[in-house]
């Protein structure tokens, strides 16, 4: 299943119903990245206003170590919580006016009453990337000086001192 969902059905039923989609693929097309995969299970509750969407989703962010530089791809877990209002009423085909959105964030469903989830997992996807990705908790990195990876072979390169003791160093010379 993709993240494209024909919801009329859905919003024609009573609040309360709900429909499970199960996403597993290669969803996210990403500018100047690798592809992200979204795994998981994605209920949408049918509410007074619109649709619930919520359930827990796993997401692959790929991407370089930030130590060693090493490409690798790890996964974070989501927790999917919006509302998808329509933008047309389904009886009455009339447009529903924006400013009658309770929830001016919500995110809406297009006039074929289809749900795009797609820009959703993308925002979910950038929050959960880290700000400074680890292939492993204890990755050495690579030598500032030699450029060797630590986590391969040692290198004779005198260990990093810290700033602070340079100019005491200098002072000793
Ligand atoms: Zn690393
Ligand atoms: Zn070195």
């Amino acid at each position: 299943m993709d993240l494209l969902v024909n919801v009329a059905q859905l919003l024609k039923e009573p609040v309360g119903a709900t429909r499970t989609i199960e996403v597993n693929g290669p969803e996210l097309e990403l500018d100047g990245a690798e592809p992200a995969f979204v795994r998981g299970t994605i209920v949408l509750t049918r509410t007074d206003i619109g649709l619930w969407a919520s359930g827990d989703v796993a997401v692959s962010t790929a991407g370089e170590c930030s130590r060693c530089l090493v490409p690798f791809t790890s996964w974070a877990d989501v927790r999917v919580d919006d509302i998808f209002l329509p933008k047309v009423d389904l009886v009455t085909g009339a447009r529903i006016l924006p400013e009658f959105d309770p929830d001016a964030d919500a995110e809406s469903i297009d006039d074929h009453h289809v749900l795009d989830l797609t820009a959703t997992m993308r925002e979910y996807r950038l929050a959960a990337m880290p700000l400074a990705p680890l292939c492993r908790d204890d990755c050495e990195g690579l030598c500032p000086h030699c450029g060797t990876d630590r986590n391969e072979t040692a290198c004779a390169c005198e260990p990093e001192l810290d700033p602070r003791w340079a100019t005491l160093r200098e002072l000793l010379t």
